[in-house]
C-alpha cells in the first residue's frame, strides 16, 4: 500500500519531491531534538493545486498530513507523533512556497509563499523601505507560514505585535483539497468572515496555508539598548508599564534571570556586564527613558549592541547545551509574576529527576520562557507540575509558541469545556476525518 501512495504522489509532484530514508530524516525531528517520529515520506509541492492534490488523496485514504514550514517549533507541532488511527502519516514540507510579490507601497502589504522565511520577508521588504514586524532568533528558518500557524511574537512584539497583528489575508487549503483564497486586491478587505483570522494559531490542524497577505512597517528608528539590573521580574514589568504611561516607545523588553544571563555570557565567551541582580532587563528604546534609579549599563555602539542582543539571541543555544530540556511558553497576569516565579523554581526543582531551572521571556507581554533542565525526553512530570501551577496563578499555557502535541493535555487547565467544544466542532467542520495534524492542539474522543 505505501509503495502505491509513493507512486501517487511522484505522479502529484514529480518523484525528486517524494524524499524517503536518508533524504526524509531532518523533517522528522525537532529542533529541540527531544520529538521525533516516522512518516511515510516527506512531500514538498510547489503550487497550491499540488497541495490541493495532495490533500485530496490523503483524505480519500485517511492518510494524516503534518504541515512543516521551518521546522523551528517547540511544542512537537511540526513533526510526527503517535496517531490514535496508528496510520503513518506524510510530512507537507512548505519550503518550496518561496513567492515573493511587490510590495504596494500605499496600502503597506505584501503577498508571499507560505514557505519564505522571516530573514527572506525582511530582506525583501527592505527594498521598498519597510519591514516586516515579526522577528526572533529562528529567523533563518522560520517561515511566515509556520509563524501564522503559531502566531509566532518574537523580540519586536512590544512594538509591532505578534503575527496577529501583521495579517491581513492568506490563501490556504482545506482537508478535502478545497482551496480557500482570502488574500483580498487591497489590505482592507472585510467582506465576510475574516477566514485568516480562523488559522492564525490553528498549528496546521484547520488548513495547509499556502500564501499569506502581510501588512509592512515602517523600519525601526535608531534606538538605544541597555541591560537593567533589577531585583525582580515585576520591577522590570512596572518600569515598561511607566514608560508606557510616559508615552516612551519601547522597541524591545526582555527580561533574563541571572542564572541564564550567567549561562549564555560563558556559553559566548563575553563579558557579564551587569553582576549581582537576579533579573537583567535588556531594554530597547529610541526615548530618553530616566534610569537614574537603576544599575543599568547602555551600549556604546552598534557593534555592542549587537552583542546585548547576542546574550538574549543566542540563550536558546546556550540551554540547549545542556541537554534535553523541557520548555514551558507561558503567561502570567503581572500581578501574580513574582509569586509565580518564586512557586515554580520551589515545586518543580523539588522533583527528583530536576537538576535546574531557568526563567526569561518577552516581559512587556508577562510572556515567560521556563527551562527544564533534567528529566528525560518522555518524563512530563515537570510540564505537569508547571502548567498546574500556571492555571492556579491565572496564566495561560501558551503564550507565543502554541500548544501542538507537547501541550494538548493541558489545553482543558486554560480552557472552558465549552471552548474546547466548540473548537471541536470547528475542527470536525472543516477535517471531518482529522487528517490535518492529528494530535496536536486538540484531543479529538
Ligand atoms: C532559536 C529559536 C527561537 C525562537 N524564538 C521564538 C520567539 O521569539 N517567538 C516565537 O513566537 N517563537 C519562537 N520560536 C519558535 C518558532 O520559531 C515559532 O513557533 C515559528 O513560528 C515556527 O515557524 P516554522 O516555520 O519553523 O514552523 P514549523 O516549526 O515547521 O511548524 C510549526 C507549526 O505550524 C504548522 N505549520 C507550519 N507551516 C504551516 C503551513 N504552511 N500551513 C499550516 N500549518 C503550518 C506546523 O504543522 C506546526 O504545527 C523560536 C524557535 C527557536 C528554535
Amino acid at each position: 500500500m505505501i509503495d502505491q501512495h509513493l507512486a501517487q504522489f511522484a505522479l502529484q509532484i514529480g518523484v525528486e519531491n517524494v524524499l524517503i530514508g536518508d533524504e526524509a530524516k531532518p523533517y522528522l525531528v525537532d529542533w529541540t531534538k527531544r520529538y521525533s517520529g516516522e512518516a511515510i515520506c516527506v512531500l514538498k509541492p510547489a503550487n497550491v493545486l499540488e497541495v490541493s492534490a495532495i490533500l485530496k488523496y490523503c483524505n480519500a485514504n485517511s492518510i494524516p498530513v503534518i504541515p512543516q514550514g521551518g521546522n523551528t517549533g517547540l511544542v512537537h507541532g511540526s513533526v510526527p507523533g503517535e496517531t490514535k488511527s496508528g496510520s503513518l502519516p506524510v510530512v507537507l514540507s512548505m519550503l518550496r512556497f518561496n513567492e515573493l510579490n511587490t510590495v504596494n507601497r500605499l496600502d503597506r502589504s505584501v503577498v508571499v509563499g507560505a514557505g519564505v522565511t522571516i530573514k527572506d520577508l525582511a530582506t525583501h521588504v527592505s527594498k521598498f523601505g519597510f519591514t516586516y514586524g515579526v522577528d526572533l532568533a529562528a529567523r533563518d528558518s522560520a517561515t511566515i507560514g509556520g509563524t501564522v500557524a503559531t502566531d509566532a511574537g518574537g523580540i519586536r512584539v512590544v512594538h509591532y505585535g505578534t503575527t496577529k497583528a501583521q495579517v491581513l489575508g492568506v490563501e490556504a487549503v482545506l482537508a478535502d483539497g478545497t482551496i480557500i483564497d482570502s488574500l483580498g486586491s487591497t489590505a482592507k478587505d472585510g467582506a465576510g468572515y475574516d477566514f485568516s483570522s480562523w488559522l492564525i494559531g490553528s498549528e496546521g490542524t484547520l488548513a495547509v496555508i499556502t500564501r499569506v497577505r502581510v501588512r509592512v512597517k515602517n523600519p525601526l528608528p535608531n534606538a538605544h539598548t541597555y541591560f537593567v539590573g533589577l531585583n525582580k521580574f515585576s520591577e522590570a514589568s512596572e518600569l515598561i508599564a511607566k514608560c508606557f504611561l510616559e508615552q516612551k516607545r519601547v522597541l524591545a523588553a526582555e527580561a533574563i534571570d541571572e542564572a541564564s544571563f550567567e549561562l549564555v555570557c560563558k556559553f559566548l565567551d563575553l563579558s557579564k556586564p551587569i553582576s549581582d541582580y537576579p533579573v537583567i532587563l535588556l531594554l530597547e528604546t529610541d526615548s530618553e527613558v530616566d534610569l537614574s534609579a537603576f544599575t543599568f549599563v547602555k551600549s556604546q555602539s552598534a557593534k555592542e549592541s549587537l552583542e546585548f542582543w547576542a546574550r538574549r539571541e543566542r540563550l536558546g543555544d546556550a540551554v540547549g547545551s545542556l541537554g534535553i530540556i523541557h520548555k514551558a511558553d507561558v503567561g502570567i497576569p503581572p500581578e501574580n509574576l513574582d509569586e509565580f516565579i518564586a512557586e515554580f523554581h520551589i515545586e518543580v526543582n523539588a522533583l527528583s529527576a530536576v537538576k535546574q531551572t531557568l526563567v526569561y521571556g518577552h516581559i512587556a507581554e508577562c510572556n515567560l520562557h521556563l527551562e527544564i533542565i533534567g528529566p528525560a525526553a518522555n518524563d512530563v512530570s515537570a510540564e505537569s507540575v508547571t502548567y498546574k501551577l500556571v492555571a492556579a496563578h491565572g496564566g495561560t499555557v501558551a503564550s507565543e509558541h502554541g500548544v501542538g502535541r507537547a501541550k494538548c493535555e493541558f489545553l482543558s487547565l486554560v480552557r472552558s469545556d465549552d471552548y474546547l467544544q466548540t473548537i471541536k466542532l470547528l475542527k470536525k467542520t472543516l477535517d471531518p476525518k482529522s487528517i490535518l495534524n492529528p494530535g496536536a492542539v486538540i484531543a479529538l474522543d
